[in-house]
């Protein structure tokens, strides 16, 4: 799948990318490039920096926004399974969650019916809740 995505935007599967993207499989959460790079000495900083700019241009994966200076990085979320973050005013930290079926469905009508008023065909959402975590509470 991956690869089929670097292909699609003319670049390889390259043994540093592959080392990230296993590493990526591999993590919990959303994790930073110190994160990342700590767990795959293969790969310097600056160039995993590259390569995920790289992997984030074949949406292979995906930089969640956070509220902090450190951009967080998980796979694609059709490559994983679908889910929301709950991101960490004070440490920046996210954290993965998953509705019910029942609540997704729930959540999805209300949105596709905000977007109908402007004529918007919406098929899926991103929703990220902010706050504090136990942490830093
Ligand atoms: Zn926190
Ligand atoms: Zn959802």
């Amino acid at each position: 799948m991956v690869e089929r995505r670097l292909r699609r935007s003319g670049q390889r599967y390259t043994a540093n990318r592959r080392a990230l993207v296993d590493a990526l499989r591999e993590a919990p959460q959303p994790v930073t490039v110190a994160q990342l790079v700590e767990v795959t000495p293969s790969v310097v900083q600056s160039s995993a920096y590259r390569n995920l700019a790289v992997l984030e241009r074949a949406d292979a994966v995906h930089r969640v926004v956070t509220t902090d200076d450190f951009a967080r990085y998980e796979l694609a979320q059709d490559l994983t399974e679908h889910h929301h973050h709950l991101v960490c005013r004070s440490c920046g930290g996210v954290t993965d969650f998953t509705l019910s079926p029942e609540f997704e469905q729930r959540l999805e009508s209300v949105l596709a019916a905000a977007a109908e008023g402007d004529d918007f065909d919406s098929d899926d959402h991103r929703l990220d809740v902010l706050g504090t975590c136990s942490n830093c509470s």
